[in-house]
């Protein structure tokens, strides 16, 4: 699906000052940033609007702050100072958001000049998306951009806002996000398989319903699996489950099975008698799973029957590990899926926070085509949402 909004390419940029909301909400040890995908992200709508010759304010959240004012520990200072160690352009940094001492800083940016200003969230007004907020930021510019993938599924100050005041227009990280996450439901090359795992049905009902509408193959893993169980009738000894939604899994079978979607759950699982680090995995088959047992991962047969799967798939979306991916002995189902993500050619999509942590871990991350950067976002894509921040950007 084509993106439908306007981007910085559509926008007269030169000499002209872009206030650009970007996703810096990067994690912080002892001021230094640990994870820098996301200032990297931001890095190509940057340089294409420095080499327009713009003047660049950027702006984001960080952390949770209370709103009272400023929190050291939550300062956009450290991710300034990446982007600038990255790029190696000269970043200024201003520690004031709304007050005078940002808007002269603002006013004595020059062309192709980097500004970034301090945390949106140190005033409260931010998260309520107060207008006032909103026309102080953007009276900082000539121009919006969008760039916060991360946050574009929030209707705050910062995100939306300046939307209402000035001409609004996508970054090319938004771009690309939006048009991936939208594209695989809109002509996904086949066979498209969806993989869904995580903890819970209840937290992924919207992601499994969309997914059915569109994926010719659902495979199912993690806890979640075992609310499905029930639904088929099997016991399921201590594992993870929600009673009440049982129903709604066996609707949710019912609807894959009336519109020719196969649906894969696991044949096998490794289990353990507690939830524990010192907790030892024994293998058994899904529809014997004894009362004193929780279901931790799948199990040997089902990592080959789920590869097998992948290997076919010309596309693949990915959200939610296979098992309790943190312990180490109830790794190996959520590794064989990433390795058979991995090996695969197909086009391979990965949403959700604890998903591309696995990916991490594994190392794997170089080898799938589009690893989502925000992950509430991502799965309100996949749910077939729109994002208000999106919204409030320019018809292409
Ligand atoms: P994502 O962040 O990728 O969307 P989720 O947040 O839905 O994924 O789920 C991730 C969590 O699910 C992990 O912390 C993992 O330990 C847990 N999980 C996976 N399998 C099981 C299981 N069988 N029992 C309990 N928790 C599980
Ligand atoms: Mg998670």
């Amino acid at each position: 699906m084509a993106f439908t909004k306007k981007t910085v390419r559509d926008a007269d940029v030169a000499g002209k000052r872009v206030l650009m909301r970007v996703d810096f909400n990067v994690p912080l040890k002892d001021g230094v940033v640990t994870d820098d995908t996301r200032v990297r992200a931001a890095i190509p709508t940057i340089e294409y609007l420095k080499e327009q010759g713009a003047k660049i304010i950027l702006m984001s959240h960080l952390g949770r702050p209370k709103g009272d004012g400023p929190e050291p520990q939550f300062s956009l200072k450290p991710a300034a100072d990446k982007l600038a160690e990255l790029t190696g352009y000269d970043v200024k940094f201003v520690d004031d958001t709304y007050g005078e001492k940002a808007k002269a800083a603002v006013d004595a940016l020059q062309d192709g000049e980097i500004l970034v200003l301090e945390n949106v969230r140190f005033d409260k007004r931010e998260k309520k998306n107060d207008p006032e907020i909103a026309k102080t930021l953007a009276s900082y510019g000539d121009v919006f951009v969008l760039d916060a993938f991360g946050t574009a599924h929030r209707a705050q100050g910062s995100v939306v806002g300046p939307a209402a005041y000035l001409p609004a227009y996508a970054g090319f990280l938004l771009e690309k996000e939006v048009d991936t996450l939208t594209g695989i439901f809109a002509e996904p090359e086949r066979p498209f398989v969806a993989i869904v795992g995580g903890s819970k049905v209840s937290s992924k009902i919207g992601v499994l319903d969309h997914l059915i509408d569109s994926a010719d193959t659902l495979i199912i893993g993690g806890g979640m699996a075992y609310t499905f169980f029930l639904a088929k009738g099997y016991t399921v000894g201590t594992s993870l489950k929600e009673e009440d939604w049982v129903e709604r899994a066996g609707e949710m079978l019912k609807k894959a099975e009336d519109k020719g979607v196969k649906i894969l759950l696991p044949i096998d699982n490794v289990v353990a008698d507690h939830f524990g680090e010192d907790a030892e995995g024994e293998v058994v088959d899904s529809d014997k799973i004894p009362d004193d047992r929780m279901g931790m991962d799948i199990g040997p047969k089902t990592r080959e029957l789920y590869a097998d799967a992948i290997k076919a798939a010309k596309t693949v979306f990915w959200n939610g590990p296979m098992g309790v991916f943190e312990m180490d002995q109830f790794a190996a189902g959520t590794e064989a899926v990433a390795r058979a993500v991995a090996d695969s050619d197909c086009t391979s999509i990965i949403g959700g926070g604890d998903s591309v942590a696995a990916i991490n871990k594994f190392g794997l991350a170089d080898k799938m085509s589009w690893i989502s950067t925000g992950g509430g976002a991502s799965m309100e894509l996949v749910e077939g949402k729109a994002l208000p921040g999106v919204e409030a950007l320019l018809d292409a």
